[in-house]
């Protein structure tokens, strides 16, 4: 027999019962992986079974802001992720040497990404996150090759600047005819101890991205949510337990949780 047959990939077989979410974002630095960590933890903890995919090649952060430091381990022909906190992880970076920058070009990603899909045994999940680079690059496109129905959620700042570059991403969309889910704003505001909330970042960037969205895709894109700046929510992120465990009352974990119960 000639040639190779391609792997198959459990969530993009018809009939399959995995709900799949690219998150993305225009630029780095916004909080799309902080997002995406505490999206995972939020959904895990209402009992749904949820695999995380780091595919941020350039800046991957997950296994850190999930506190994971296992390697992933082999049985047989099957790739075993790590879990923290109930959720299952697998980041590019469990497979590059540590400090080495990753210098792969776009079919190498594409491979790794297929693998990271069709290799890893994941099990029955009820959730798929895949947390995007920033940007418009071959990874996104990839994504919407490998798993069509896959939908998007785009990450933004309040900055109009940030919501410029948000908007493009978010219209791959359109060329990839992948659903628009909503619209997630970070960094909204910082509450001073008086109550007011200054506002570091400007305003509207995350309705005016759902906005253009949706006329751009013609469907309806919601702001699914606005996220405070939060020290906590770093703080949780740099120590691998999600602000979504560590302080669930507080306003960023209680928007990220209303967010994980809308999708
Ligand atoms: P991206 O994935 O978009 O590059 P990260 O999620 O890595 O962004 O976030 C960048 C930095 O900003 C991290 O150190 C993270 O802890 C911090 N951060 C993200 N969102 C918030 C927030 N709402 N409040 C405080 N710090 C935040």
């Amino acid at each position: 027999r000639g040639g190779t047959a391609e792997p198959v990939i459990p969530f993009a077989q018809p009939g399959s019962l995995t709900r799949v979410y690219a998150i993305a974002s225009g630029k780095g630095g916004v909080g799309k992986s902080s997002v995406t960590a505490n999206l995972a933890v939020a959904m895990a903890q209402d009992g749904l079974a949820v695999g995380v995919v780091d595919a941020d090649v350039y800046g991957f952060s997950i296994p850190r802001m999930l506190g994971i430091t296992q390697q992933p381990t082999k049985v047989d022909d099957m790739i075993l992720p790590p879990i923290a906190h109930g959720v299952k992880v697998i980041s590019i970076g469990m497979f590059v040497p540590a400090g080495r920058p990753v210098v792969w070009r776009g079919p190498m990603l594409h491979r790794a990404l297929q693998q990271f899909l069709a290799d890893v045994f994941w099990g029955d999940l009820d959730v798929l996150l895949l947390d995007l680079p920033p940007g418009t690059g071959d990874i996104a496109i990839s994504v919407a090759q490998l798993l069509p129905a896959s939908e998007l959620v785009v990450v933004t700042t309040p900055q109009q600047a940030a919501a410029e570059v948000a908007e493009r991403a978010g219209s791959i969309a359109l060329q990839t005819r992948q659903h628009v889910v909503g619209v997630v704003e970070n960094m909204s505001w910082l509450e001073q101890p008086d109550g007011s909330r200054l506002e570091v970042f400007g305003s509207g960037g995350g309705q005016t991205v759902a906005d253009n969205l949706a006329t751009a895709t013609g469907t309806a894109v919601p702001l699914l949510g606005q996220i405070p700046l939060d020290l906590a929510l770093r703080e949780a992120g740099d120590a691998g337990t999600p602000v979504t465990l560590t302080a669930p009352d507080s306003p960023a974990a209680t928007v990220l949780r209303d967010v994980a119960r809308t999708l």
